[in-house]
């Protein structure tokens, strides 16, 4: 048994019969929808014509979501059907960040993801989901795909199917018949302030391509009036017209910098909600901070760049600890049901990197806790300094291997994100070494400030920040935003970064606080100015809010993106 729907646009007539039964018959709440019906009108008056597409989970044969999964709330029946467990989500919302459909919403009354289980529960006695018995065109054909005498297996067969976003390699298990490009691709159609029963209201938008300004299409005008605009490519684009002001012009075009000559827009569609907001980007800044800190104690102390500091090593270490404790805090906080946390540690599902993660971070959190405790015994004389210096490798190297597990899990965990194609980046876990690097070294620049220490180490540190900002700086302007981007998808989201809403996060406040000021800080004190406290200070607090600008930025960006 591998249940799939088929979807026949030829007969659709829009008439959200479906969403209306799968709202009744599942209770789904209001604002969210596990099946919904999206408009795009296009043509120039009088040639005009709207698709209908209706949408929902695919049920994938190879789903993201499942994969990243904490606790395996997401998972794949033997029968195909992608099915979810309410009472063990915990609310992490990775799984919306996997999906590159904007298929999972959270309900807002269990606070846990929800999304089409294909009705599960009818299914299993027989019954056909709802919305293939309510419908009243028999436009939704569900259906065993591994029966070739199916009704969909048949038709799927003789006809001719599309599904969405095939390039992402989930292999859907939703079939269209004749779904218009148009539709199927979720950049294609700009969105207007509204759809034609609702304000828009999701922070969700296709950037770049609006709709023509007002006074361009005042009556008698000739809707012509829009400013060219310019694709990333550098190709001239044309802005679309209103409904009855079309301008003439060749066929739709579908791609990045490519636009439709015709009107075309979004009519309406199920407004999604953006899972991950600033507590992500602040966590990113923590983690990097705590891990950092330990990567440079045990790069700096085990191999003798500098000669050990008992005090001073106590003191960076409870730093790291509170920082990672910090960055347990926040992701804790950011849960929609931050009270079952503790499920990852009780039923693990150890693809997902949510879980790997928790893990290093607590076997991380244990060691370095562990190490803090010994040497805090010897430097109390509660016990003996010969047998803490001897444990004291053992414990540098295995803390340097969970630090650095720690600073780079993340980048595999937003690699599992892939409904997000920016996050794809094959560079990621590198850049967060770096980022961890810079940061922690700026922060027991200042720890130093405080505690006595080796000359040497202090020497050490500034190098270390120096050439971190240096690496940093590069692998952001020539390796996440100077290379051209494997996706359309990928490139708004770093278009909109670099050229759009968060250009001012990503230059004034990444690039120029971030890194060209302390770097010209640390120049200015090497010349001969010295690393006065407020050099220190200054350097330190820009390079943290930089780094945060930036992970903002980064973050937010490609979530923006709708993916339906
Ligand atoms: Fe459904 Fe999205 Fe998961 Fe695919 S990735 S099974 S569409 S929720």
């Amino acid at each position: 048994m591998n249940y799939g729907f088929l979807i026949d646009q030829r007969k659709c007539i829009g008439c959200h019969a479906c969403s209306t039964a799968c709202k009744s018959e599942n209770q789904v709440p209001l604002g969210v929808y596990r099946t919904w019906v999206k408009y795009v009108e296009k043509g120039a008056f009088p040639n005009t014509r709207r698709s209908f597409q209706v949408n929902r989970c695919n049920h994938c044969a190879n789903p993201p979501c499942v994969r990243i999964c904490p606790v395996t709330a997401m998972y794949q029946r033997t029968d195909g059907i992608v099915e979810f467990d309410p009472r063990v989500c915990i609310g992490c919302k990775a799984c919306m960040q996997a999906c590159p459909y904007d298929a999972i919403y959270i309900d807002p009354e269990t606070h846990t993801a929800a999304k089409c289980h294909y009705c599960s529960h009818r299914v299993e006695v027989g019954l056909e989901p709802a919305c293939v018995v309510v419908c009243p065109e028999h436009a939704i054909i569900s259906g065993d795909l591994n029966d070739p005498e199916s009704e969909i297996s048949q038709l799927i067969a003789r006809q001719q199917v599309s599904v969405r976003k095939p390039e992402q390699g989930t292999a859907p298990k939703l079939f269209y018949i004749e779904a218009d490009e148009v539709t199927l691709t979720p950049t294609a159609a700009p969105f207007s302030d509204s759809f034609v029963w609702a304000d828009l209201i999701t922070e969700q938008q296709i950037p770049v391509f609006h709709a023509a300004p007002a006074e361009s299409l005042v009556p008698g005008g000739d809707g012509r009036g829009a400013a060219a605009q310019t694709a990333y490519s550098g190709v001239a684009i044309r802005a679309p017209s209103a409904q009855g002001l079309g301008r003439e012009g060749g066929p739709i075009v579908i791609g990045e910098g490519s636009m439709a000559e015709h009107m075309v827009q979004t009519a309406y569609n199920a407004q999604h909600e953006i899972p991950w907001h600033w507590p992500v980007p602040a966590y990113l800044v923590t983690k990097g901070i705590g891990s950092g800190i330990f990567i440079l104690l045990a790069l700096l102390f085990g191999l003798n760049v500098s000669a050990f500091s008992q005090t001073f090593a106590l003191m960076a270490t409870l730093l790291s600890l509170l920082f990672i404790g910090l960055t347990t805090v926040l992701l804790v906080v950011d849960l929609e049901r931050p009270e079952r946390f503790f499920t990852i540690l009780t039923r693990p599902q150890w693809k997902s990197w949510l879980t790997r993660g928790a893990f290093i971070l607590i076997g991380f959190t244990a060691l370095a806790g562990l190490w803090f405790l010994l040497e805090g015994g010897a430097y109390l004389n509660f016990l003996p300094v010969s047998l803490v210096g001897a444990l004291r490798p053992v414990f540098l190297t295995l803390g340097f291997v969970l630090a650095v597990l720690a600073a780079i899990y993340t980048g595999f965990l937003f690699g599992q994100a892939e409904g997000r194609d920016l996050w794809q980046s094959a560079l990621l876990p590198i850049h967060l070494v770096v980022q961890a690097l810079m940061v922690a070294a700026v922060v027991l620049l200042v720890l130093g400030q405080f505690i006595a220490h080796p000359v040497e180490l202090e020497t050490a540190l500034l190098w270390t920040f120096g050439a971190s900002l240096v690496v940093d700086l590069f692998l952001i302007l020539l390796g996440e935003f100077g290379m051209p981007h494997a996706s359309e998808m990928a490139a708004r989201a770093a278009h909109q970064i670099s050229h759009g809403k968060y250009r001012g996060s990503f230059w004034g406040g990444a690039v120029l606080a971030g890194h060209l000021l302390p770097l010209a800080l640390l120049l200015l004190g090497a010349s001969g100015g010295g690393f006065s406290f407020g050099f220190i200070m200054v350097a330190a607090l820009a390079t943290v809010a930089g780094l945060y600008l930036y992970e903002y930025a980064f973050v937010m960006a490609p979530q923006e993106l709708p993916n339906s």
